[in-house]
């Protein structure tokens, strides 16, 4: 019997997302058939968030499974889950997340923060509980980004702990709802450190699948402190197309590399220009950085993101594209970036381990 849907079993490890181009077998995800009387029940267990392909995925397993099996009812079953990052715990509310993502560039004004908050963003409408901790001190812009009125405070329990904001159905953190901008902080290198490091560790954080951290730009000592202090899974480095953002994003790689956090990929922002009148494309930084750093220093390039005036529009109100439109084309292009992050932590966390099938058969 087991060797009988065996075969079925393997057509449906062969199914490649399409937005990943990545199959199952590939993703390591997980597949199991229960035969029981006349019903036929499929599980899939999918390794990250893929709101936006279950339905096509069902539509596949649906259609393999009526034509081979037409005499008995079908019921397919998706779902995901993240597996923990390996990363050594630290006893505080970090424990409660499966995965920090560090986001950063070379230098400041490359979009950092707005690639940020759309991954996360874009990684919440796949499916995950998605935190965003504004690690930006010198300026945190995120609260803005957000919609965050000025006024807004965190709530302090027991007179030691922030508990995160909520906003767009993200937990938030930043030092921009510690501070306001008339009581600007002159910050030096160890009061930085301190005070981020306070912030990340005094921080109530609910059980989330990933927070993603929005680092200050540059390569100096706060980085250094902060991916020593707390377990970070990988960083991603996101860069313009200009030389020198591209050789700032090298620096970038270079340190996480040396205090043994894995890049997970680089993403090339404002790497072509769309004209908000006529929509025609152009490459006016020039082409191909994004690339060439990534197959440099053997990373993956997680994505492209054109300059684009809809991107920017909403950004000041509280409206990132993320979740203003988020079946339009440049949030599918985050969407992407954000699936092809999380399948990365998968890869770099375990080898995808081969696809073992389970087959449960039941002759009541
Ligand atoms: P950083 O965090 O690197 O300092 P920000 O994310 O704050 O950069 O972005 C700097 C400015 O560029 C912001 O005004 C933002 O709205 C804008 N911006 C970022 N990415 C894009 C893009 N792809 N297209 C248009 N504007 C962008």
């Amino acid at each position: 019997m087991q060797d009988l849907h065996q075969p079925l079993i393997d057509r449906i490890y062969e199914w490649v997302d399409p937005s990943l181009e990545l199959s199952l077998a590939a993703s390591g995800a997980k597949v199991s058939l229960l035969i029981s009387d006349d019903q036929a029940t499929v599980n899939i267990v999918l390794t990250y968030p893929s709101g936006g392909a279950v339905e096509s995925l069902r539509h596949f397993t649906n259609q393999l499974l009526e034509s081979a099996l037409p005499h008995l009812t079908l019921s397919v079953n998706v779902s995901h889950k993240i597996i923990v990052s390996d990363k050594a715990k630290q006893g505080n509310s970090l424990d409660n997340i499966k995965h920090l993502i560090a986001i950063t560039s070379g230098k400041g004004g490359v979009g950092k923060s707005t690639t940020a908050l759309n991954i996360a963003l874009a990684l919440q409408y796949e499916g995950a509980s998605v935190g965003i901790l504004d690690a930006d001190i010198y300026g945190p812009s995120l609260p803005m980004m957000l919609g965050v009125s000025e006024q807004q405070r965190p709530e302090v329990k027991e007179q030691k702990f922030f508990m995160p904001i909520e906003a767009l159905g993200l937990q938030t953190m930043s030092m921009g709802y510690l501070v306001t901008e008339k009581t600007p902080m002159v910050w030096r290198g160890p009061m930085v450190s301190g005070a981020l490091t306070q912030i990340i560790n005094q921080t109530l954080w609910p059980e989330l699948d990933y927070l993603i951290i929005d680092m200050p730009p540059g390569t100096g000592d706060i980085h250094l402190t902060l991916s020593q202090q707390i377990p970070v899974s990988g960083s991603v480095v996101v860069t313009t197309p200009q030389d020198l953002a591209l050789l700032d994003a090298k620096k970038g790689i270079e340190m996480f590399r040396k205090v043994d956090v894995p890049c997970l990929g680089v993403i090339e922002n404002m790497s072509t220009h769309i004209c908000s009148q006529c929509s025609h494309e152009e490459a006016i930084f020039g082409e191909g950085g994004g690339e060439a750093i990534a197959s440099e220093y053997d990373v993956s390039l997680l994505g492209s993101i054109p300059l684009s005036f809809d991107l920017r529009k909403g950004l000041d109100h509280g409206q990132p594209i993320m979740a203003v439109l988020p079946e339009g084309s440049l949030s599918m292009q985050y969407r992407q970036i954000a699936l092809k992050l999380a399948i990365r932590l998968q890869l770099e966390g375990q080898s995808a381990t081969a696809t073992i099938p389970d087959i449960t058969i039941t002759d009541d």
